[in-house]
């Protein structure tokens, strides 16, 4: 009995893994084309300075309308994508639209009013020696000014491969760009290696975000990385802001910049465009 039992669930786990190889097969399968087939588009994000409200920054999040399936989450397909190498492809189209879109910001706006744009990368993209000829590439192409560019790398990243991030750094902000550490406090840095990384914001993850208005302790290691940031001469970015209360306890620990729901959800180039147009670029900000 026991062992027919035994026997019976191995099956059904051997069919359930079965299951999950084909879905990712498809899934595979549906991203090769997704560039193709225009189903790849970009939402975008505030970031504001927490003081008067502009919209410095907007991030650029990759989204992917999946025939029958629906919008499919960033993080469910670019782990995949960084598998396949299919992210160097996605990454480069990413990289392109986003400097195209901010480009128009820039003819339509009032210099000094639009915003710089936020693109992420993944460590595939940073392990290419090629990276910042195809970033110098872009920005020539588009003309957007190296400097209403960002790129954000993960603390994971960097600390992953420490020798060829400071290489790549190097040379990316030798084009003039701006760099930001993403998802802050959550990749065990080493605070030697941060020093050295030619970095100018830090974004602290939204998991320190989460606690600061009702815990102490949360809103004091928040305002100790507030304090790191301006050691190291870095801005900071707070992420994942939803409420008035965090809000408040970020900028009272002199945390320059917000990004969250508070704000303003991700939303499309049209979408961005009329909030831009009708805030003249500055967002009322709840006290
Ligand atoms: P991230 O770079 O840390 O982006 C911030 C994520 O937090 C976004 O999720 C955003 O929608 C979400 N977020 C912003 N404010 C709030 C808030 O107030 N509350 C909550 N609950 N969430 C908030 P999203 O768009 O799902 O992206 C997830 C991750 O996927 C990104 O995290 C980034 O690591 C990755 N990603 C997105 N686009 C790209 C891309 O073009 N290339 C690469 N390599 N990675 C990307
Ligand atoms: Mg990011
Ligand atoms: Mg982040
Ligand atoms: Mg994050």
């Amino acid at each position: 009995q026991a062992k027919q039992s035994g026997a019976g669930r191995y099956v059904v786990f051997d069919l359930e893994m079965r299951d999950s190889f084909e879905r990712r097969v498809a899934l595979e399968g549906d991203l090769r084309s997704a560039l193709a087939h225009h189903e790849l588009q970009l939402h975008y994000q505030p970031i504001v300075d927490l003081a008067s409200g502009d919209v410095v920054c907007v991030e650029a999040l990759l989204r992917w309308s999946r025939p029958g399936h629906g919008w499919v989450p960033p993080l469910q397909f670019i782990p995949v994508a960084e598998e396949t190498g299919l992210i160097l492809a996605i990454g480069e189209w990413v990289l392109r639209e986003a400097c195209r879109q901010a480009r128009g910001w820039h003819t339509g706006l009032s210099r000094g009013l639009a915003p710089a744009v936020a693109v992420n990368l993944s460590a595939r993209q940073l392990q290419e020696p090629g990276f910042a000829d195809q970033v110098a590439a872009v920005l020539a192409e588009t003309g957007l000014p190296a400097d209403a560019l960002v790129l954000e790398i993960t603390e994971s990243i960097l600390m992953k491969d420490r020798e060829t991030a400071i290489t790549r750094l190097r040379e990316l902000k030798a084009l003039g760009v701006g760099l930001a550490v993403d998802d802050f406090g959550t990749g065990y840095s080493s605070l030697t290696y941060l020093r050295s990384f030619p970095v100018d914001i830090l974004k602290i993850d939204k998991a320190f975000v989460d606690d600061v208005a009702r815990d102490q302790e949360a809103a004091q290691l928040a305002r100790a990385i507030v304090e790191l940031g301006r050691t190291l001469h870095l801005s900071t970015v707070a992420e994942g802001i939803e409420s008035v209360d965090q809000c408040d306890v970020m900028r009272s620990s002199a945390c320059a910049l917000g990004q969250g729901y508070l704000f303003s959800r991700p939303m499309d180039a049209a979408g961005l465009w009329e909030l831009l147009q009708s805030t003249e670029n500055g967002l009322e900000l709840a006290r």
